[in-house]
């Protein structure tokens, strides 16, 4: 039987990407051969790579001078790479959270790093809004899902410097205005498909504008990758198949418009009942609250019940709840492929265990 899966990444996927993915893994397309056999160089794959591309170009609304690219090393290798082309002085970054963390130390390797924003003081509960950016900055970079404390910003910002955003955890759950980012990139194990990909956005006059007079290995410039049609080294071809497969999902469903009305219905239900249940307390303030990541830990005087709780819930078939270890309590991450009756298995869930206690 499938489970109600609230992992944080990897997630759940679709149905139909599981069962393609599957048939795929067997054989592909009548011939002959297994997704995890055919060469990436032959037709079978590169009309893989080529629609996977197209649809999530036209899912996004992604225009045309934009690359979308498909690496490896996931958003974690990014932090360092796009510092690595782009950080020539100053970056300006906000920090929001473990994420954002990460990506600023890398940056620091690099550069000079001008942290603008932060909801540190309040142990990340926040997004900070209405910041100054500076003009004298390489770019500004932000984490617009912050998928750990489960805070989100749902605005494209208006910046005067080229802005960069890790958008791991809520790529494809709204529209974006692609043109106001230089680049967006993430892990694609949460929205996108399974863990092993990873996906770059980015403008092609920003690529162009990467540091000449840095040393950089061959297989971490953006425009080397670009220009070989994300192939300059072997691709991870069952991940981007999935990652395929998903963007049909998506398409299907009625694309990022209506993964963003389901979102906002998961959220609104599940935050009410968190509020209404006096077992549980939300954490994230009104206003920042994460789509995607839904984080809630105990009433007071009730934390004994953790483990009771986990137990019940997995009874129930529901997985993945456990909050992480600098939060604690709970996470329910509720990404695109996450149902509104996984939503409602879980409420009851609560409610259940709030008559039994
Ligand atoms: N950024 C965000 C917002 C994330 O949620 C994660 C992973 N959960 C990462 C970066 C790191 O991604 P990866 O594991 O693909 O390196």
């Amino acid at each position: 039987m499938r489970k109600h899966i609230f992992n944080a990444g990897p997630c759940k996927l679709s149905d139909s990407c599981l069962e393609n993915t599957s048939k795929a893994i067997l054989e592909l397309n009548n011939s002959g051969q297994s997704i995890l056999e055919v060469s990436h160089r032959s037709k079978d794959f590169q009309a893989v790579i080529d629609e996977a591309v197209a649809l999530f170009k036209e899912n996004l609304n992604i225009p045309d001078n934009y690359h979308v690219l498909f690496l490896g090393g996931g958003a974690s290798s990014q932090f360092a790479m796009l510092a690595m082309n782009f950080l020539k002085t100053k970056a300006a970054y906000v920090n929001t959270g473990t994420w954002s963390k990460k990506a600023l130390q890398e940056a620091q390797l690099f550069g000079e790093v001008e942290v603008i924003a932060s909801s540190e003081d309040k142990n990340y509960t926040y997004y900070p809004k209405g910041f100054k950016i500076p003009t004298d900055v390489d770019y500004l970079h932000i984490t617009s899902n912050n998928t750990i404390r489960g805070t989100e910003i749902f605005e494209d910002l208006d910046s005067p410097v080229p802005l960069i955003a890790d958008m791991s955890s809520d790529i494809m759950s709204r529209p974006v205005d692609v043109s106001k980012y230089a680049m967006i990139y993430g892990g694609a194990q949460k929205n996108v498909g399974p863990a092993g990909v990873t996906f770059v956005i980015i403008k092609d006059e920003f690529m162009k504008s990467a540091i000449k007079d840095r040393v950089i290995p061959t297989m971490f410039k953006y425009d080397v990758i670009a220009d070989g049609g994300s192939m300059y080294n072997t691709p991870p071809c069952i991940n981007i198949f999935a990652l395929n497969e998903t963007m049909k999902w998506v398409k299907a469903q009625g694309g990022v418009k209506e993964m963003e009305r389901r979102a906002i219905e998961r959220k609104e239900m599940l935050y009410a009942e968190i509020e209404r249940n006096p077992l549980f307390r939300v954490t994230v303030e009104e206003g920042s609250r994460s789509r995607m990541n839904i984080p809630f830990i105990w009433a007071e005087g009730k934390e004994e019940l953790q483990d009771k709780f986990l137990k019940f819930a997995a009874e129930r078939n529901i997985v993945g709840l456990k909050g992480h270890r600098s939060v604690g309590g709970f996470r329910a991450s509720t990404y695109n492929a996450c149902s509104i009756d996984d939503v409602k298995a879980l409420i009851k869930c609560m409610q259940d265990f709030e008559k039994e206690v």
